[in-house]
Parts: C-alpha cells; sequence; structure tokens
C-alpha cells in the first residue's frame, strides 16, 4: 500500500533524476545556443508526456519565445495567460495573434474583482500606493485558479532575467504550490532570445520595438533606457522586482 508521503517522495525522486538529466544535458551543450534551444524543446516534450494535459504554460505575451516553443514543439500546449485589467492593448493582440497562429489552448484568466470594483473597495490607483496588494489581487490569486487541477506549470523566466532568478533550474518543485515547475528557456541568454526570434520570424509584442524590454501591467511599466536593466521598467521608481506569481 503506499502512501500520500509515499507518493510524494517518488514523485521528488522522478523529478530529481530528470532535473539532473536536463542539467546535464545543459552542460554537455555548454555555450551552444542550437544546444539550450534541444534542451528546452526536451524540456517540454518531457514534461508533456509525463503530465499530459495536467501541464499548463504561463505566459504574460512578453516571453513569446516560450509560447513559440511551445507551439512548434507540443501539439494542443495548453497555456494561460493572467488578465489583469492593466495589459497594454497590444498584449492583448499579442495574445490574439498567437491564439490565431499556432495550436495552442489558450485560457484567459481574470480577476476576482473588476478594476473599477477593486477601485471601489480599495481606491483608486492601488497599483501606486500598494502595489503588493494588486499584484495578490490580479495576479496571483488567478494564477492559483489557472493553476488548479494541474501537476506542472512552465514559464518563461531565465536566469539573465534578473539577479534573483539568476538560480533558476530548468525542472525544479515549486513549494509554494506543491507542483513541478518548469523553466525551459531558464538558461537561455538576452542574445539567445534574439537570435530564436529572428530565426523564426517570429511575431512579438509590439511594445518590444518601443524599448520596452520587459512587459507587465502599463501603470507599472515604462520602456527601458540604453545600459539598463531588462527589467529596470517594472514599477520603476520602488523597491518592488517581482509581482509574486514565481517567488
Ligand atoms: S503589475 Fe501593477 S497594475 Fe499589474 S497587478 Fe501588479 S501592481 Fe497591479
Amino acid at each position: 500500500m503506499t502512501t500520500a508521503s509515499t507518493d510524494h517522495e517518488q514523485v521528488q525522486a522522478e523529478l530529481e533524476d530528470a532535473a539532473a538529466e536536463l542539467a546535464s544535458a545543459e552542460r554537455a551543450h555548454g555555450d551552444r545556443y542550437e544546444g539550450r534551444v534541444e534542451v528546452a524543446r526536451s524540456a517540454l516534450r518531457w514534461a508533456h508526456d509525463r503530465y499530459g494535459d495536467d501541464l499548463t504554460i504561463a505566459s504574460s505575451m512578453g516571453d513569446v519565445a516560450l509560447v513559440h516553443l511551445a507551439g512548434t514543439t507540443l501539439s494542443g500546449a495548453d497555456v494561460f495567460f493572467l488578465d489583469t485589467g492593466y495589459h497594454f492593448a497590444e498584449t492583448l493582440a499579442t495574445r490574439d495573434a498567437y491564439a490565431a497562429m499556432l495550436p495552442l489552448r489558450i485560457r484567459t484568466i481574470y480577476p476576482l474583482l473588476g478594476v473599477a470594483e477593486q477601485d471601489a473597495r480599495h481606491g483608486p490607483r492601488l497599483h501606486d500606493r500598494e502595489p503588493d496588494r494588486c499584484c495578490a489581487i490580479r495576479k496571483v490569486e488567478p494564477l492559483g485558479r489557472a493553476l488548479d487541477g494541474y501537476e506542472a506549470w512552465a514559464s518563461g523566466v531565465r536566469r539573465q532575467d534578473a539577479p534573483p532568478r539568476a538560480g533558476t533550474k530548468i525542472l525544479e518543485w515549486d513549494h509554494t504550490r506543491s507542483m513541478v515547475k518548469l523553466n525551459p528557456i531558464a538558461g537561455w541568454t538576452d542574445d539567445d532570445v534574439d537570435r530564436y526570434l529572428a530565426e523564426h520570424d517570429v511575431p512579438q509584442n509590439p511594445l518590444q520595438h518601443s524599448g520596452y524590454t520587459s512587459i507587465g501591467c502599463a501603470p507599472c511599466t515604462r520602456p527601458t533606457l540604453e545600459g539598463e536593466d531588462p527589467r529596470a521598467g517594472r514599477w520603476s521608481g520602488s523597491a518592488k522586482t517581482e509581482c509574486g506569481i514565481h517567488t
């Protein structure tokens, strides 16, 4: 008879084996761009084979490389988009373009409170006054519903995004949500992303051509300047660096 704890131990052991294999493949490919792309595709295939319809992929439609990779590696990949109500029109148009272009099943998840309801309950411009609370309502809580019933999720987080993400593994256990977390492009550099987008003629969020190197909600995102950290335009002027869905 198996128990919940032995089941959990088996899942952890299987995860550690798969993570070690992917890490080893990553090391074997060294600095080769082609190798990093192949490892990312292998990670997606492994997760799809293992979890099937219980795998879902998060995208804010700023990280379109992952969406394109999933759409061209897996058939009918499940992707979810958290519509905070504050996205740029260009971001929503990018989601719609990908839904039409690739065999993806894109789910749009909304917060429980509309923007007007949030304003009425918590006062206007909560994002300026209490961004953590605003993100909790508009991103973190909807993320929980987006992941409900799934066993594994994938994101486009990369080590080069920002120092707090430097230790990101391709495959890991998400302790916060007690499920598997896949970061297929964790090892990709900014140059890798640019090369992938160019090689595959990947349609991008148009804002990326206007200096937006990281794209989130409109009130909390500005274009970055030459030489700035790519995520410097997110919650600029405050100490906040993460919305809470990857922490
Ligand atoms: S990024 Fe800004 S607007 Fe979007 S949920 Fe967070 S605080 Fe609110």
